[in-house]
């Protein structure tokens, strides 16, 4: 994966233009959003069309049961050793030790994230990183977005999602690891960590195991892909 630097996006690892510290999307999200953007550790780069991003979709969608089981497997396996390698890299990020981890609400579906829904994912959390306490219905769409989803492609709305007041005491002053499958303009996990932000907590980091690229529709991203794959890295299917 990218770092960020000369071309790399600082918030999300994306393709920047020469010269900017942001990408085109972190600078729309980032100016709609009016609050600041948080760190985005993306495991791996995810082409559209590709077979990373059969896996980050299939585990929730897949009509197949047996392809859903298959695909969350490699999405747990892939959380776990992003955590097990880059932990202190996200403690650096965060300012400091981490308190919660949860994942990113859909902003389409009702209940919990598909996230939420792998087997072993909280487990895994806590057991790599001790202290962090999984909670994964800490935060979920305010009422009524069903009818009015808020959130869209470079369409962030942190009113959008809303912390559970029963469990609000947990995010003050908390730092928290937010974890979401792909990462395309990130309206949806900058509104998600603004809210977190909104309702106390310290400091975001997010995870996502697929920062979507077009090299289809954009000339940029294809080269960027071209000077940043690592061989192997969309093989996760
Ligand atoms: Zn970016």
């Amino acid at each position: 994966m990218p770092r960020p630097g000369p071309g790399v996006c600082q918030i999300c690892c994306g393709p920047a233009r020469a010269g900017d510290p942001v990408c085109y999307a972190c600078g729309v999200v980032g100016r709609r959003l009016a609050s600041p953007l948080v760190p985005v550790f993306p495991v791996r780069l995810c082409p559209l069309p590709g077979p990373l991003y059969r896996v980050l979709l299939g585990y929730k969608e897949s009509p197949v049961a047996e392809a859903r089981h298959r695909f969350a497997a490699i999405v747990r396996t892939l959380f776990r050793e992003f955590l097990l390698t880059r932990a202190d890299d996200l403690v650096q990020a965060a300012g400091g030790p981490l308190d919660v981890a949860l994942p990113v609400p859909s902003s389409r579906r009702p209940g919990p994230a598909p996230l939420a829904r792998v087997d072993g994912i909280g487990p895994d959390t806590e057991r790599v990183l001790p202290g962090v306490r999984w909670a994964p219905v800490l935060l979920g769409r305010s009422s009524g977005a069903e009818h009015c989803p808020r959130v869209a492609h470079l369409r962030p709305d942190a009113a959008a999602f809303c912390v559970d007041p029963a469990r609000a005491g947990a995010l003050a002053g908390a730092r928290v690891l937010l974890l979401d499958d792909t990462y395309v303009s990130g309206a949806r996990a900058q509104s998600a960590a603004a809210a977190l932000h909104a309702a106390g907590a310290r400091a975001t980091v997010i995870v996502v195991l697929g920062r979507v690229l077009r090299p289809d529709r954009s000339d940029r991203q294809a080269a960027f892909l071209r000077r940043h794959a690592v061989r192997g890295s969309d093989r996760a299917g």
